[in-house]
C-alpha cells in the first residue's frame, strides 16, 4: 500500500483527481473522507490543506503529494520532487498599486509588504539587499494596500485579473509554480515497487498531453514531401490505399503546430484528414 496526500478541496484537487482517473486509479468520490482507498490500485488518499502537504510527506505520515512548487518552497520540506504535472501553474509576484511610479527594486525599500508566503519573501528581499517589512496574513492579500495594512503585496497570481480589479500592477515575478508530485526520502522498497508503476503510468499520459493523431490520404507521390512537414515519434506510418496512386499516413503531431501541419499537409493534397485525441503515449 502506498499513501498520496492531495488537496482536500480547492484549485489542486480536481486535477489531482483527474489525473489519478487517468492513469487507471479510481478513488471512491462519494463518500470523501479524511483518508479514501482506490477501488483499483493499493492507494489510500489522504485528503488536506495544501499547506499541510509538503510536510507530511516530509515527515511521512504519506508516501508522495501532490501539490504546488509554491508551497514546497514555502515550507522548505525536505522532499523529493519526482514530476512537473502540467497543472495549477502560477507564480508568486510584487505587485504594487497603479498609482505608484516604479523605479524598480529599490522602491520597495523601508516599504511594507502583505503576503502568504513570508520565508519566499523574506529570502527574496535578502538575496535583493531589500529592507522592507514583512506583513504575514493569511487570506485576502490583494486588498492590503487599499484597506491600509501594507505599501504592496507579494502573492499567487495567474492571470492577473485579481490584481487588476484591486488596483494593483505587478512589477516583479519571483517564483513560477505548478503542481508537482513529491516523494519522502528514504522510500521502503515495497512501496517504491508501487510508486514506479505510478510513475510509468503519469508518464504516460503526461507524454500524450498537448498532442494529437492524425490520420490522412495522401497522392502517392506526394508521400516523400509529406514526411518532410511531419514529425512523429519515429515516423509516419504509411499503408497503400486501395485506389491506385493514393496511400494512408498517420502520425503523432504537437497541438502547438497542428493547424500549421494540417494546412502544409492540405496544400500538398491531403484529403480526409482526421484529427484524433490520444489517450496515452507508452514509450
Ligand atoms: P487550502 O484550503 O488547501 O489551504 P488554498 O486556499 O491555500 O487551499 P487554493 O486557492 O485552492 O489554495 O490553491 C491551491 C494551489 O493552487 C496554490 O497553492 C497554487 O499552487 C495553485 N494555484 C494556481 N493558480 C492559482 C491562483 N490563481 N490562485 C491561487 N492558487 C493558485
Ligand atoms: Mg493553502
Amino acid at each position: 500500500m502506498i499513501r498520496l496526500a492531495i488537496q482536500s478541496k480547492g484549485r489542486l484537487n480536481e486535477d489531482s483527481l483527474r489525473l489519478l482517473r487517468e492513469i487507471g486509479i479510481n478513488i471512491d468520490d462519494a463518500k470523501r473522507k479524511f483518508l479514501g482507498k482506490a477501488a483499483d490500485f493499493p492507494l489510500e488518499v489522504l485528503y488536506l490543506r495544501d499547506d499541510d502537504i509538503p510536510g507530511v510527506v516530509e515527515g511521512a505520515a504519506s508516501d508522495i503529494g501532490i501539490v504546488g512548487l509554491n508551497e514546497i518552497a514555502e515550507t522548505g520540506a525536505d522532499v523529493e520532487v519526482l514530476r512537473k504535472l502540467g497543472f495549477g501553474a502560477c507564480r508568486i509576484s510584487l505587485a504594487v498599486p497603479k498609482t505608484v511610479e516604479y523605479p524598480g527594486l529599490e522602491w520597495f525599500q523601508g516599504k511594507s509588504i502583505a503576503t502568504s508566503y513570508p520565508a519566499v519573501l523574506r529570502r527574496f528581499l535578502a538575496e535583493n539587499g531589500i529592507d522592507a517589512k514583512v506583513r504575514e496574513i493569511k487570506g485576502s492579500v490583494e486588498i492590503a494596500p487599499a484597506a491600509g495594512i501594507a505599501d504592496a503585496i507579494f502573492d499567487i497570481v495567474s492571470s492577473g485579473g485579481t490584481l487588476v480589479s484591486n488596483g494593483l500592477v505587478e512589477v516583479k515575478s519571483v517564483l513560477e509554480s505548478e503542481a508537482v508530485l513529491i516523494c519522502r526520502k528514504d522510500l521502503p522498497a515495497e512501496k517504491k515497487a508501487l510508486l514506479d508503476t505510478i510513475l510509468f503510468r503519469i508518464d504516460a499520459a503526461l507524454e500524450s498531453q498537448g498532442k494529437k493523431y492524425v490520420l490522412m490520404n495522401l497522392p502517392t507521390a506526394k508521400i516523400d514531401e509529406a514526411l518532410k512537414l511531419l514529425p512523429s515519434m519515429r515516423s509516419p506510418t504509411v499503408m497503400p490505399l486501395a485506389a491506385e496512386g493514393w496511400s494512408s499516413v498517420s502520425t503523432v503531431v504537437c497541438e502547438k503546430t497542428l493547424w500549421q501541419t494540417v494546412e502544409s499537409l492540405k496544400g500538398i493534397g491531403a484529403e480526409g484528414i482526421l484529427v484524433l485525441n490520444l489517450d496515452k503515449v507508452i514509450d
